[in-house]
């Protein structure tokens, strides 16, 4: 089961776990899609690996099942990138 963290690593922007345009990586490092595409180029910049699409979960599933509060924020990662 995905963790959905609750928001972008890089910017701290929000990204609800009912909405699209959050991306992630297989370990779900989590990014905005303008983080991923403008800064990222569709790269985790924590361990490399491809990011794609996260998929919305539906607000039934979610009172089920819900997703992770705990808000990482590592923009560090992410000029590492934009230096590159
Ligand atoms: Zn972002
Ligand atoms: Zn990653």
């Amino acid at each position: 089961m995905l963790e959905l963290r609750p928001n972008c690593e890089c910017c701290n922007r929000d990204l609800p776990a009912d909405s699209a345009g959050a991306f992630i990586c297989s370990f779900e490092c989590t990014f905005c899609a303008d983080c991923t595409q403008q800064h990222l180029h569709g790269r985790c910049p924590n361990c490399g690996g491809e990011l794609l699409p996260r998929p919305p979960r539906s607000t039934a599933a979610l009172a089920k099942y819900p997703a992770s509060t705990k808000r990482i924020h590592n923009p560090q990662g992410c000029n590492k990138v934009l230096t590159a």
